[in-house]
């Protein structure tokens, strides 16, 4: 049976069991049953899924793998960790996100104003924030403000005038001094598609000059002691660790170069995110075991520790993709198949027939399980030779009708046969004969990655699944977009079932969305965020909270800054009473379809 690679990615947090995906925790509840409580309440189109016990299990294993390895090692600098807020800042992930980490002193990083504000906000008083990015001095004033709020703030330098700009605060204000660390452009780069993070042509750093001039700023007005962090971040989803040592090693030794220099306060390595999640389903892509990843870290540094006689630095890791991406599953309802149009009852046939439409009755009366293949192929061949004779003027619009239908027909009971008789060669089968599956939901909405740079996510059907599925599928969202697709792949084929969507329902479910998604997501075509649900669970009882409902066709117009009262008076003018409210009644229900199964 097709298990979609749930053992490659899925880290145990899914199961297939009785043909149905279920959550693997508590009393195992199966996703079809959460889908069809949330749309019994009416809530239709595609749903987010968000599993807190996922975040807390991700924060966990983290601070467990760190803490194994301290010991292991007998490491004598501490462990620290914060979530970098851009990969995930929406409330429905960020509130469980702090109450799990509490018992760790769990903190938060930032790298805009609006991130920093929640920082200060939601971030507990003692657990750490760090601050990246391009800072002016109004983000700059706001640090020191968190300083004196009682937070535990480290701003990291990405260019000498953030240092200026953080003396200038200093001398001009009698909040206190934040903490600073240095973030340094390294020789080695990153691996991976986000390898231009770090490296010696990269965005954000400075270079080994700068560093040697940022400590004599320092020096120069007596504020050495601010200086506590040296910061690096390689890039997201590394797939080896090698650049990641070269890092840690470029960076310990100016570590200890800048204590042996009189950097007192010096005492933490900021190792940046990175850590990857496995998105393949077909084979493992990260080539490390986390704990040998964590055990790497300690080794390398402690190391260099004692090569220059330096106290063993403390550690933080600001890893976002990591912890937050399992946590987050998109539910995406089947709203089509393309091909069930064409069935047997639509013939038009005449008595007289152009030679090859004979051809393909033939075919399609005599087809076996011997002649499955051939006969399929052939059907294929008539009916790319009927379209041409339809372009030519040879044939009419009834003749290409029936050669659709019946080719059709023919592939559908070629893989009837073949299903029943040689699996395996079905899923051999060229892509000639693939399936388009409309999903209702919106590509550039929900999978941005997909869209911006080819992000793979493991996708398969939430049910079915003690069945072979049976067609080679292209996935089609809703938007007026030829980009909205995920074209099938030979390479990294997905088969899906073959359903009656008159009869029976069938979502997908796209897994490891919690990481990015939500906020890259855009509105192409005005289709909003899905209707989010987190899935929470209190003893063996599994709970709907939060449910945050899809935006409103008005609210989204409202968002992209119409006049809503100017709209609604002008279709108001131009129809009657009765005709406007059911008009209004549309306005207030969302932009993604409605159908029995959507
Ligand atoms: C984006 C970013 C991260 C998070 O990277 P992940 O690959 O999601 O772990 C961490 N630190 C900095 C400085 C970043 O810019």
């Amino acid at each position: 049976m097709e298990t979609y690679g749930i053992d490659i990615w899925s880290d145990d947090n899914f199961v297939i069991e009785d043909g149905v995906v279920k959550i693997n925790y508590a009393a195992k509840p199966a996703l079809i049953s959460l889908v069809n409580e949330i749309r019994a309440e009416d809530y239709k189109g595609p749903l987010l899924l968000r599993f807190p016990h996922l975040i807390e299990k991700q924060i966990n294993k983290l601070f467990t793998l760190y803490h194994n390895a301290i010991k292991e090692y007998d490491y004598k600098g501490k462990f620290n960790a914060v979530f970098p807020l851009k990969v995930n800042q929406l409330p429905n992930f960020l509130h469980p996100l702090i109450n799990s980490g509490e018992k760790y002193n769990y903190g938060l990083e930032a790298g805009s104003k609006a991130e920093l504000f929640l920082a200060m906000t939601y971030n507990k008083i003692g657990a750490p924030i760090t601050v990246n990015g391009f800072k002016d001095k109004e983000m700059i004033h706001l640090a020191f403000i968190a300083k004196k709020m009682g937070h535990d703030i480290t701003v990291i330098i990405e260019g000498l005038n953030e240092l200026e700009t953080i003396l200038e605060v200093e001398e001009e204000t009698s909040l206190p001094t934040p903490s600073i660390g240095l973030r340094v452009r390294l020789f080695n780069s990153g691996s991976g598609a986000w390898a231009k993070s770090g490296g010696i042509d990269s965005k954000f750093g400075l270079s080994s000059t700068e560093i040697l001039e940022a400590f004599e700023m320092l020096e120069e007005k007596d504020l050495t002691d601010i200086l506590t962090m040296i910061h690096f971040h390689i890039g997201s989803s590394m797939s080896t660790i090698k650049p990641l040592k070269n890092a840690l090693k470029e960076s310990g030794h100016i570590y200890a170069e800048l204590k042996n220099l009189g950097a007192n306060n010096l005492n933490s390595i900021n190792i940046g995110g990175g850590l990857a999640i496995e998105y393949s389903q077909f084979q493992r892509t990260t080539q490390y075991n986390l704990q040998e990843f964590a055990n790497d870290v300690i080794f390398t540094l402690k190391n260099i520790a004692k090569q220059k006689g330096v106290d063993e630095p403390n550690i933080f890791t600001e890893s976002g993709r990591f912890i937050s991406a399992p946590s987050t599953v998109l539910i995406a309802p089947v709203l089509e198949l393309f091909s069930a149009e064409y069935e047997a009852e639509h013939l038009r046939l005449k008595e007289l027939n152009p030679p090859l439409i004979e051809e393909l009755k033939e075919l399609y009366n005599d087809i076996n399980s011997k002649t499955a293949l051939e006969y399929m192929h052939d059907s294929i061949d008539h009916l790319e030779s009927l379209l041409k004779l339809f372009d030519l003027g040879y044939i009419d619009l009834e003749d290409r009708s029936n050669a659709e239908i019946l080719t059709n027909l023919i592939i559908k009971k070629a893989i009837w046969l073949l299903e029943v008789d040689d699996f395996e060669e079905l899923k051999r089968i060229d892509n000639k004969i693939q399936e388009k599956y409309l999903l209702n939901f919106s590509i550039f909405q929900s999978l941005p990655d997909f869209w911006g740079i080819k992000q793979e996510f493991p996708v398969m059907p939430i049910t079915h699944l003690d069945k072979n599925p049976t067609r080679s599928a292209s996935l089609w969202d809703i938007t007026c977009d030829s980009d909205g697709e995920i074209e099938f792949n030979e390479d990294k084929p997905l088969y899906l079932h073959d359903v009656d969507l008159k009869k029976e329902e069938y979502y997908l479910a796209f897994f490891h969305v919690g990481a990015y998604q939500d906020i890259l997501g855009m509105r192409h075509n005005l289709f909003s965020h899905p209707t989010e649900v987190n899935i929470v669970f209190e003893k063996n009882e599994v709970k709907l909270e939060k449910i945050l409902e899809t935006q409103k066709i008005i609210d989204i117009l409202e968002d992209i800054d119409y006049d809503t009262k100017e709209i609604k008076s002008i279709l108001k003018q131009r129809l009657d009473k009765n005709t406007y409210s059911i008009l209004k009644s549309y306005l207030d229900q969302n932009s993604y379809l409605k159908t029995a199964w959507s």
